[in-house]
C-alpha cells in the first residue's frame, strides 16, 4: 500500500528505485565462545578484516578527485586513524584472546563500549563522532563477513537502488554514486552534513531525518524519492509515477536550457556584469570550468597535492601540476592558494602539528607554512615557475594579521632572486591576496588591504570561526547557517572595504555556488563568485533573474536583521 515518509530536503531531485537498507549498527553476531585452539585463527581473521578495511579506505582515496576528494578525505583520515587506534585494537585483541569472543562479537562489543562512552559525552560534537565508530566498525564487519554476507558486492551492484540508512559516511556516498546509486534517505543526519553537501555536488537526490525509514521500509520496496517536496513514497501509484515522468521531462528540458548558458555572459537582469570563477583542483575540474564558461579559477587548493602524497611533493611535481592548471585555463586568470594544511587537513608527511588541543585554532594555513620556510619556498618556486605560462594570482590562507602577508611577500622576493641567479624565467608580476576566513582579518581588513592585492572570502571557515560552530558538526545546524546577521555584516564590511580600496574581492566558500544565497551575496555587494564548476551555469542562470540595483537597495534592511530567521524572511521577500 502507498505510504509517504516525510524527511528534510538535503539535495533536490527525484529518483525511482528499489530500497536497499543498511543498518550499520545491527550485526548478526555469533556469541558462542571460542575454544582455546580457535583463538589464533580468529585473531588472524580479525586482523585480515582490519587490513581489508584499511586497504578499502586507501583505495577509495585514490579514486576520488577534485571537490569530492576534498569533502571525503577528511572522513577517510578520521576513519583510518580509528582503524589504527591502539586502544581500539588492543581492546579487540583482548576480547578475542582473553574473553574468547569471536571476531564479529568482539567488534560489536567494542562498538557498544565506545558508543556508550561517546553518548555519555556532554559535547554534542564528540557525541556525534559515534557515527564514525559505527561506520568504521561496520566496514570491518563487512570485510569479516565478505564470504557469507557480500555487502560489498551489494554495494557494487547498487545500480537502480536508493540507499536507506541511519547515516551515510561521505566516503561511502562518493563510492556509491560512482556505482549507480540513485539517491539516499537517512533516518538521522542534517542538510549541512558533508554527505549532504556531497550529494548536492553529485546531483544525487537526498532526504535526511526520515525518522521511520529504517523501521517501515524493506529491501527491494519500490520507492519514489521526491526530494523536491521532501518525501519518500513507498509503493508509488500510477499518479505518482506520472508526476515523476513529468519531472524528468522538465529536468531534461532545464538541463538543455542551462547548457545554452555555457557561452553566455554573466549578467544580472539589470545588466550588471558578474565574474564567475571556478574552484578547481583536478584536470577534470579545469575542463569543466572551461566548458561551463568560467572567467578563471578563483581557488586552487594546493594542499590536495600534499594530502595525496606519501612524502612531500617535489618542486618539479608541484610545478607540473600548477603549470598544467595554468595552461588548462588557456590564458584566463588562475588563483593558486598556498598550502592550507593543518586541523582536519592532516598530511601524511608529518608537517601538521599533532596533539594540538584545538587544531582548528592551531597551526594551520599560512601559520604552518611560515614555520617551514624550506617547504614553503619549494612551493613558492614552483608557483613562480608556473606563472610564466599564464596569469597567476597567489592566495594566502588563514591570514590573521598583516605581518603574515609581509613574510610571504619576503619569501617570494627571495625565491625570485634565487631563480634569477639560476637563470630561470620569471613572471613579471604576481598579485598576492589574502583569504578572509579569520574573524580578526575580516574586522581589521583595511590593514590587510594595505598589503594585499586582492581578497577571497572563505565563508566555510569564516562562518565556523565567527559562530564558534564547527563546520562539520551536524548538531549545530541552528547556529552554523550562512544567514547569521553577524556573518552578513562582516561580509558587507569586507566587500565594502575592498571596493573602497579598489581591490578585487571574491568569495570562494560553499555558498558562492549555492543559488539559495546568490541574491543575498549580490545585495551585500559581491560581484565575484567562485564555486565548484558544476554550479557555474545554475548561478549564471539565477543571476540573470536578479535585479542588482534593487537588491543593493535592500542591503541596509538585510544588515539590520537581528536573527537568521529574519534574514531568511527578508530574502524570501526579495525573491
Ligand atoms: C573556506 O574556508 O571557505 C574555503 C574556501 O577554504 P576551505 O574550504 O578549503 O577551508
Ligand atoms: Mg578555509
Amino acid at each position: 500500500m502507498r505510504h509517504v515518509l516525510p524527511g528534510t530536503l538535503a539535495s533536490r531531485g527525484m529518483a525511482l528505485g528499489r530500497a536497499r537498507l543498511v543498518r550499520p549498527s545491527r550485526y548478526a553476531v555469533d556469541n558462542r565462545p571460542l575454544a582455546e585452539d580457535e583463538v589464533e585463527a580468529e585473531l588472524e581473521q580479525l586482523h585480515r578484516a582490519l587490513d581489508t578495511a584499511r586497504l578499502e579506505l586507501r583505495e577509495l582515496r585514490g579514486k576520488l578527485h577534485g571537490a569530492l576528494a576534498r569533502e571525503v578525505n577528511e572522513f577517510i583520515d578520521a576513519h583510518s586513524l580509528l582503524l589504527d587506534d591502539a586502544e581500539l585494537l588492543r581492546g579487540l585483541d583482548d576480547l578475542v584472546k582473553i574473553g574468547h569472543y569471536r571476531a564479529g562479537a568482539a567488534l560489536k562489543k567494542q562498538r557498544d563500549r565506545l558508543a556508550a562512552v561517546f553518548e555519555a559525552m556532554d559535547d554534542p560534537y564528540l557525541r556525534s563522532r559515534k557515527e564514525d565508530i559505527d561506520q568504521v566498525i561496520a566496514r570491518v564487519v563487512s570485510a569479516l563477513q565478505r564470504h557469507t554476507t557480500p555487502e560489498e558486492r551489494k554495494i557494487a551492484a547498487r545500480v537502480g537502488e536508493i540507499l536507506i540508512a541511519d547515516t551515510i559516511a561521505p566516503a561511502d556516498m562518493a563510492q556509491l554514486a560512482g556505482n549507480g546509486l540513485l539517491g539516499a534517505v537517512t533516518s538521522s543526519g542534517s542538510a549541512y552534513s558533508h554527505s549532504a553537501i556531497l550529494a548536492r555536488s553529485l546531483g544525487l537526490p537526498m532526504l535526511v531525518g526520515a525518522r521511520e525509514a529504517l523501521s517501515l521500509l524493506h529491501d527491494d520496496d519500490l520507492i519514489l524519492l521526491d526530494a523536491e517536496r521532501g518525501e519518500a513514497i513507498v509503493h508509488p501509484t500510477a499518479q505518482d509515477l506520472a508526476r515523476y515522468r513529468a519531472w524528468q521531462r522538465e529536468a531534461a528540458a532545464e538541463g538543455r536550457r542551462l547548457a545554452t548558458l555555457a557561452n553566455a555572459a554573466t549578467r544580472t537582469r539589470d545588466d550588471v556584469a558578474i565574474r564567475l570563477l571556478a574552484n578547481a583542483e583536478t584536470p577534470a575540474d579545469v575542463a569543466l570550468a572551461r566548458t561551463r564558461g568560467a572567467d578563471g579559477v578563483g581557488l586552487y587548493r594546493t594542499e590536495f597535492l600534499f594530502l595525496r602524497h606519501k612524502g612531500l611533493p617535489s618542486e618539479d611535481e608541484q610545478f607540473i601540476a600548477y603549470r598544467d592548471l595554468v595552461l588548462g585555463m588557456g590564458g584566463l586568470p588562475v588563483t593558486i592558494r598556498t598550502l592550507d594544511l593543518g586541523a582536519d587537513k592532516a598530511d601524511a608527511a608529518g608537517l601538521v602539528m599533532r596533539g594540538e588541543d584545538n587544531p582548528a585554532l592551531g597551526v594551520r594555513g599560512v601559520r604552518l607554512s611560515l614555520r617551514y620556510p624550506a617547504v614553503f619556498t619549494t612551493q613558492i618556486r614552483a608557483i613562480l615557475r608556473a606563472a610564466c605560462y599564464g596569469p597567476v594570482r597567489v592566495l594566502v590562507p588563514m591570514v590573521t594579521q598583516p605581518d603574515e602577508l609581509i613574510a610571504v611577500r619576503t619569501l617570494f622576493k627571495l625565491a625570485r632572486q634565487d631563480l634569477k641567479r639560476e637563470n630561470i624565467d620569471l613572471p613579471e608580476k604576481l598579485p598576492l591576496g589574502a583569504m578572509i576566513e579569520v574573524p580578526a582579518a575580516a574586522i581589521n581588513v583595511r590593514s590587510l588591504l594595505e598589503h594585499a592585492d586582492f581578497l577571497a572570502i572563505g565563508t566555510n571557515d569564516l562562518a565556523q570561526y565567527v559562530l564558534a560552530a564547527d563546520r562539520g558538526n551536524d548538531a549545530l545546524d541552528n547556529i552554523y547557517t550562512p544567514l547569521q546577521p553577524a556573518l552578513l555584516r562582516l561580509l558587507s564590511h569586507v566587500i565594502g572595504a575592498g571596493r573602497r580600496a579598489k581591490k578585487p574581492v571574491s568569495l570562494c566558500g560553499e555558498i558562492g555556488g549555492d543559488v539559495n544565497f546568490t541574491a543575498m551575496l549580490l545585495a551585500l555587494g559581491l560581484t565575484e563568485f567562485s564555486m565548484h564548476p558544476s554550479q557555474l551555469l545554475l548561478v549564471r542562470d539565477r543571476l540573470a533573474t536578479l535585479d542588482h540595483a534593487t537588491l543593493r537597495n535592500h542591503a541596509t534592511r538585510l544588515l539590520r536583521a537581528t536573527t537568521h530567521e529574519h534574514v531568511a524572511e527578508l530574502l524570501a521577500q526579495f525573491g
